[in-house]
């Protein structure tokens, strides 16, 4: 790592992007910010910009950048450049002026500029799980290629990524670490774990968001309430250690302090607890493998008092049950299962679709797509094609 580690944060205006600023905020002695992006947000984005000093900025289109340009308030002279489009999102990954790149564009749309971060070779900080659950196999094979690092962010990953053995360091392994019988994936079972499956006909985005100890972006806080969330977790740990299906349990653990654990072959499990705040893996991936502050308090156990663990429930969570099925038909079905959430998720957020469909509209998703004759992933195109035929599917099932 030099000695300045400059820094570009995709989605830099969304839950993930805030608090990676913050982190970055703290260190201005080893680290900068080279590039942030946003796709709506463009009044906070210049804020974010002239309070950075960021170079560039990336935005969606000619009228975002209008809109980024009328909401600047900084020096005409610290001004960034302003580059627009999809293109130039997956190139200022790859620009040659930085060292690092915070994936944390929400959606498979976040995987063109991700993939391009791990070609380049890059330090990646991946918050994007939807990136790896859609294109495993071509992001794991770019970063062995490559020899870019990887660090996970989802705090799960990023918790089982501190528990592995040291000699297990290596970005994208081939095979388990050694010595690892089991990864434990703990889910807090978000709003809905005890709730009286009648009362989910009528759930509303408000209360499908209201997570009780995370706050996070619409999306993901939905996906945390079908345990959908959950579900992509698995397939990322699946990527990102190399892990058999079998080999990874999820353990719901309602108060989010132990965010994973990693069991040995000698009885032992190792856990890493912390407070539920972003900060402490965003810290420990800018940071590593030393490290450094992040904003984070400690832990209060006395006053915790306890720690409960219950087995997940795969009637009461469908979108769990079909995330494992999904794994285990192979990468079309993942890439099914995702972008059918995706377009579930949104059409329910705004209000077109009930909660309890979601796991339909996947459900049939999948089963459509294996009706289908195979298809090859080789590349980005294909993955990105395959998508967009089950966003067309989906969106076409009439409740949707
Ligand atoms: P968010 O909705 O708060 O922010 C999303 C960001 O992506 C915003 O900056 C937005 O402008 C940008 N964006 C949205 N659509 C885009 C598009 N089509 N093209 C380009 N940019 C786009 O989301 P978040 O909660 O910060 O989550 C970001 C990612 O991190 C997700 O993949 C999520 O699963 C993952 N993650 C989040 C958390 C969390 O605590 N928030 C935890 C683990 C993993
Ligand atoms: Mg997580």
């Amino acid at each position: 790592m030099n000695a300045m580690q400059r820094v570009v944060v995709l989605g830099s205006t969304g839950s993930i992007g805030v608090s990676t600023l913050d982190v970055i905020a703290r260190h201005p002695e080893r680290m900068s910010v080279y590039a942030l992006s946003a796709h709506s947000r463009m009044e906070q984005l210049a804020e974010q910009a002239a309070a950075s000093r960021a170079a560039v900025v990336v935005v969606p289109d000619d009228a975002a950048r209008a809109r980024f340009l009328a909401a600047w308030n900084g020096s005409a002279g610290q001004r960034p450049e302003v580059r627009v489009g999809a293109q130039a999102l997956a190139d200022t990954a790859a620009d040659s002026r930085c060292d690092t790149v915070m994936a944390a564009i929400v959606g498979a749309a976040g995987l063109p500029s991700a993939l391009a971060a791990a070609q380049a070779g890059k330090r990646v900080l991946l918050a994007n799980k939807e990136a790896l659950v859609a294109a495993g196999p071509l992001f794991m094979n770019a970063v062995r290629a490559s020899g870019a690092e990887l660090l996970p962010i989802d705090s799960e990953h990023n918790a089982i990524f501190q528990c592995l053995p040291h000699g297990a360091r290596a970005s994208a392994p081939t095979e388990p670490a050694a010595g690892v019988r089991r990864l434990l994936l703990t889910a807090s079972g978000g709003p809905f774990r005890r709730a009286d499956p009648a009362d989910l006909e009528s759930v509303t985005p408000e209360q499908a968001c209201a997570h009780p100890n995370w706050s996070m972006g619409r999306k993901i806080s939905v996906d945390s309430a079908t345990m959908l969330n959950k579900g992509l977790e698995v397939i990322e740990a699946h990527w990102l250690f190399a892990m058999p299906p079998e080999r990874i349990e999820v353990v719901v653990h309602p108060q989010s302090v132990i965010h994973s654990m990693v069991e040995y072959e000698d009885g032992s499990v190792l856990a890493q607890l912390g407070q539920p705040d972003m900060r402490t893996p965003i810290a420990y991936a800018l940071g590593f493998p030393e490290r450094i502050a992040s904003g984070v308090g400690g832990l209060d156990l006395a006053r915790l008092g306890r720690l409960d663990f219950e087995a997940p429930d795969f009637d009461r969570f469908p979108c769990l049950r079909l995330s494992f099925e999904a794994l285990r038909a192979g990468q079309a079905a993942s890439v099914a299962l995702n972008a059918a959430n995706e377009v579930a998720v949104q059409a329910f957020l705004e209000g077109r679709l009930r909660y309890t469909w979601i796991p339909r509209v996947i459900q049939a998703a999948l089963e459509w797509q294996a009706g289908r004759s195979s298809v090859t992933l080789a590349s980005l195109g294909d993955v990105l094609a395959l998508d967009a035929d089950i966003r067309a599917y989906a969106g076409n099932l009439g409740v949707v």
